[in-house]
């Protein structure tokens, strides 16, 4: 299992049709989402998914930007109508992947980035075995804490919720093609996008 702290080849990386997909992952507060705006602003070619949340928007998100905010009768049928991908319960909301433009993406041989939990990325695993799957992991627990709290954007409970799912998430990251420890947002996009790129 290839880890950036060692080479990660190319040879050693997935290949087949849906190799053009990687799913980033890792705890939450970890830094998922600035890494993704910072590629996304450095390499606009790399298409990102936009998730179905049922969790309210958080000040400054926008419907249809970060996520797509549905309620619960709305998300029970993307379910029941197999329109994710995947999808899962986190820290007491669902989110999930719409399939549609995901295949399209790919299809179309667009180099395509999902930034969803552990959960999703086994279930992505599974329907997808060619799909590159990155951990993204804290330099330690205490900057995770830091950071989750710094961030200001929820309340306690809900913070220990998030610890909690971020332990279980730690111990899998040995799930995962790679990882990279985000201990500098450019370093990790530049190892991000060299990866996809492979
Ligand atoms: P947040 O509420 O902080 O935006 O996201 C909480 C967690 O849900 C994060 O770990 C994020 O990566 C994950 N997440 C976001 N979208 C999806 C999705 O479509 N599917 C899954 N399984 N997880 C997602």
């Amino acid at each position: 299992m290839p880890s950036l702290a060692g080479p990660g080849r190319p040879e050693d990386l997935p290949r087949g049709p849906g190799r053009r997909l990687t799913v980033l992952s890792g705890p939450s507060g970890v830094g998922k989402s600035t890494v993704v705006a910072e590629l996304r602003r450095a390499h606009p070619q790399v298409w990102l998914s936009v998730s179905v949340t049922t969790r309210r928007p958080r000040p400054g998100e926008t419907h249809g930007v970060e996520y797509f905010f549905a309620g619960d009768t709305e998300f029970d049928r993307l379910v029941a109508e197999g329109e994710l991908l995947e999808w899962a319960e986190f820290a007491g909301n669902r989110y999930g992947t719409p399939r549609g433009p995901v295949l399209e993406r790919l299809n179309a041989g667009v180099p395509t980035l999902l930034e969803i939990d552990l959960q999703g990325a086994r279930q992505v695993r599974e329907s997808m075995p060619e799909a590159l799957l990155v951990f993204l992991a804290p330099p330690s627990w205490e900057e995770l804490e830091n950071r989750l709290r710094g961030r200001g954007t929820e309340p306690e409970d809900v913070i220990a919720l998030r610890l909690e799912a971020g332990r279980v998430e730690l111990a899998a990251e040995k799930e995962f093609d790679v990882t990279l420890v985000n201990t500098s947002v450019p370093d990790v996009c530049r190892r991000l996008i060299a990866l996809m790129s492979a």
